[in-house]
């Protein structure tokens, strides 16, 4: 089975899936800490975002491993483990530059499809329900005003021991945005099919009731 949520950054996807999937017993799949390990190894290795044809060469030998520890993932590339990095100021610039470059994407897309043959999961992400798992068996679409995902985002850098303020946070947060739903492969957008939840002002309590609700109802 499986449960697709897409929406844009901070607005609570990862908490809501994590709390969802321990409920269903299914596993929790994080596709833009994926998105990030890749983005990390290839500045780890000295390539930017504008070095197509090296990230190309790259990707044709990349080995990309999703492991589970309980339902702590990790992203494990070419042996190195990638997961400690997913949230460094570095990737945090440039991982937007990095998932729209459709080889990556096409690399991914295949590693999600692969996971949800053996596993029952909630999956994450921004292509989710519209491209990755069109026929997934319910959709999420999440939203959250930016004021409130901005302050959340900034607790979660600051808990990281990141200096960062609020204005920061909010720029990045837009900027990602821009980018995320209007690149020309897989942009962020909600399915015709997706069920809407706002989590401005709901507890998380709230919104996985709700969720629940709709999952159980089929
Ligand atoms: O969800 P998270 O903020 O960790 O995602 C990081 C970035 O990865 C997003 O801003 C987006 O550029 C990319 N991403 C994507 N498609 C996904 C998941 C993430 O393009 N399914």
């Amino acid at each position: 089975m499986v449960i697709a949520i897409d929406g844009q950054s901070g607005t609570g996807k990862s908490t809501l899936a994590g709390i969802l999937a321990k409920r269903l017993n299914f596993k929790s799949l994080n596709t833009g800490m994926i998105y990030r390990a890749i983005a990390h190894y290839f500045l780890s290795t000295g390539i930017n975002p504008e070095d197509l044809a090296k990230i190309e060469e790259c990707l044709k030998t990349i080995n990309i491993e999703i492991k589970f520890k309980g339902d702590k993932q990790y992203i494990i590339i070419n042996n190195i483990d990638c997961t400690p990095f997913v949230s460094s100021e570095d990737v945090q610039k440039n991982v937007s530059l990095f998932s729209q470059i459709l080889p990556i994407r096409d690399k991914i897309l295949s590693l999600q499809r692969e996971f949800a043959l053996y596993n029952d999961i909630v999956v994450e992400g921004r292509d989710i329900g519209t491209h990755v798992f069109p026929n997934a068996d319910v959709k999420f679409f999440v939203s959250c005003n930016i004021d409130v995902r901005a302050e959340r985002r900034l607790k979660d850098l600051k808990q990281l021991g990141q200096d960062i303020s609020l204005q920061q946070v909010k720029e990045s947060l837009k900027s990602r945005d821009l980018l995320d739903t209007t690149r020309k492969f897989c942009p962020l957008r909600r399915a015709d099919d997706a069920i809407d939840i706002d989590t401005s002002y709901k507890t998380i309590d709230e919104c996985i009731n709700e969720m629940l609700l709709y999952i159980l109802k089929g």
